[in-house]
């Protein structure tokens, strides 16, 4: 199947090409079309590598408003690591997006910096719990009209100790939006993320 076929637009089809991407990968054929179509819940079980980032990016970036300012995305990630690579990620996929921000939060650096790129206006944040957690307290990320919040790599966030982190940010975040939950592995703890701070999800497999 080719790109074209699971309902993305043109900036994204055209970033897809610059960056040499020929066939979606089976994660990206499964969750791209749900995802565009539907305001649904959806639980990936995925590994790293599998094109996990752009099964939940392209949908991201299409669905949110580029002309409005407000957070309307947030991607939680256990790693600073992984946080930068999502960041990098998405850029490159927005990159013919006029106007669409894409900020990383994560501990271990300045959090002025950070604050200042937030400030700016960012649609969409990449964190790590730790730090969201932080930011939120001090006022400086609003999260309460987010439209999509993803969690991925739930099972290492939860197997570092993330757990109570990611419960209080859930708690400010509004209740209608849509859930996308990604993890390699589904142990009882995802289970019950998933249970307990999400509607009906569709589940898919790789
Ligand atoms: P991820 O699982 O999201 O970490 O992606 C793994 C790597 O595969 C990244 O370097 C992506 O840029 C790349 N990638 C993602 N989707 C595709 C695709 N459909 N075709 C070729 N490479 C891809």
């Amino acid at each position: 199947t080719p790109f074209e076929t699971l309902g993305l637009d043109k900036p994204l089809l055209n970033a897809i090409s610059d960056l040499g991407f020929k066939t979606p990968s089976e994660v990206q054929e499964k969750a791209i079309p749900v995802l565009l179509s539907d305001e649904t819940d959806l639980v990936a079980l995925a590994q790293t590598g599998t094109g996990k980032t752009a099964a939940f990016g392209f949908p991201l970036i299409q669905k949110l408003q580029a002309d409005s300012r407000t957070t309307q995305g947030l991607i939680l990630s256990p790693t600073r690591e992984l946080c930068l690579q999502i960041t990098n990620e998405m850029q490159q996929y927005a990159k013919y997006i006029k106007g669409l921000n894409i900020v990383a939060i994560y501990g271990g650096a300045s959090i002025t910096e950070q604050a200042k790129q937030v400030r700016r206006g960012a649609q969409i944040v990449v964190a790590t719990p730790g730090r969201m957690k932080d930011m939120i307290q001090r006022g400086i990320v609003d999260i309460s009209k987010i439209d999509y919040c993803i969690l991925d790599e739930a099972d290492e966030m939860l197997n570092m100790g993330f757990y109570e982190d990611i419960k209080d940010i859930l708690s400010n975040t509004p209740k209608e939006k849509s859930t996308w939950l990604f993890s390699a592995t589904m142990p009882k703890e995802v289970a019950t993320i998933a249970k307990k701070f999400m509607h009906q999800p569709v589940e898919i497999t790789v």
